[in-house]
């Protein structure tokens, strides 16, 4: 099976797949882009995803390239043509293609690129990584999920020069925004959740919203507030949440360690329950078709 790229309106073979030179997401990043988990042939937080990419093309003012009903039917249909059971969809809207200059072109129309693959996730059972610390390069608006990656690859090739998963990164006064593709969390010593505001100094992860609604609903004790890397340092857990990673426990931040080496009580039991919550989605979505 050949895998199929849908590049504007048109699903053509992975390997033909292009956009234009002047493309501004090439160009200046001048785009947004989301990660859609598939899990059971199924995309999870579907609505979430497509919350988060109408409010940051919103906040660039570019045009949503088609429909929101229509977008969902090529995603669906790009998991079907790809034969995703278990992976992820990628999706960008760029400003579109323009002759190269700063400010908005007048008649551009935004570009629409959506790749998917299959990818075996770690089960309910995982392993725990490593995070390293580092500065936070970003710029001023993390809540917009710009292709801007330069930083984030940044930062996750430190990481991984350190044999580390993640990257969290810290800004000038010592607190941890987040990773460089996840939000991050820690348990303190009085078994509270923390986990960083949701403001302009981070992304709204996806997966970080339905985490703190199970927390809520299930009688966590929950701070959502900024804490620093020596907090972070002395937790009793510490764990990432993404779409591609739903919620990952962390034994190590530097050379300091977190835990016992396994996941922690609190990490295992929102993993779990995020992992039942996808099983529900793929099911009532099954049920549904
Ligand atoms: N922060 C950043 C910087 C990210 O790139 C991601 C991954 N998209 C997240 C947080 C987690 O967001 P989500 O749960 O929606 O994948």
């Amino acid at each position: 099976m050949s895998r199929i790229a849908y590049v504007n309106g048109r699903y053509i073979p992975h390997a033909d797949a292009s956009v234009h030179v002047e493309d501004r997401g090439f160009q200046f990043a001048d785009g947004v882009y989301e990660v859609f988990a598939v899990y059971k042939g199924v995309l999870i937080d579907e609505a979430g995803h497509l919350d988060r990419l109408e409010r940051s093309l919103g906040e660039l003012r570019i045009e949503m390239p088609v429909a929101r009903a229509a977008l969902v039917q090529i995603l669906r249909r790009m998991v079907r043509r790809n034969l995703v059971t278990e992976g992820l969809v990628y999706l960008q809207v760029t400003r579109g293609v323009a002759p190269r200059d700063f400010p908005f072109p007048h008649a551009a129309m935004p570009t629409l690129v959506i790749t998917a693959r299959n990818k075996t996730f770690p089960g309910r059972e995982v392993k725990t990584v490593r995070v390293i610390i580092t500065p936070d390069q970003r710029w001023a608006r993390r809540d917009i999920k710009t292709v801007a990656l330069l930083p984030a690859a940044l930062a996750k090739q430190k990481a991984r020069e350190a044999g580390a998963y993640e990257a969290w990164q810290v800004d000038d006064d010592g607190y941890v925004t987040e990773g460089s593709s996840s939000n991050a969390w820690i348990v303190t010593r009085d078994n509270v959740i923390v986990t960083r505001q949701s403001d302009h100094n981070i992304l709204r992860g996806v997966t970080r919203m339905a985490l703190l609604d199970f927390a809520d609903k299930n009688g966590f004790r929950l701070e959502e507030r900024a804490f620093s890397v020596t907090e972070a340092k002395q937790a009793k857990e510490a764990f990432l949440s993404s779409a591609s990673t739903f919620v990952m426990p962390i034994s190590q931040i530097d050379d300091v360690a977190i835990g016992n080496g396994e996941i922690g009580p609190v990490s295992k039991t929102l993993r779990l329950a995020y992992f039942d919550a996808m099983d529900q989605i793929a099911a009532t979505t099954r049920a549904g078709r």
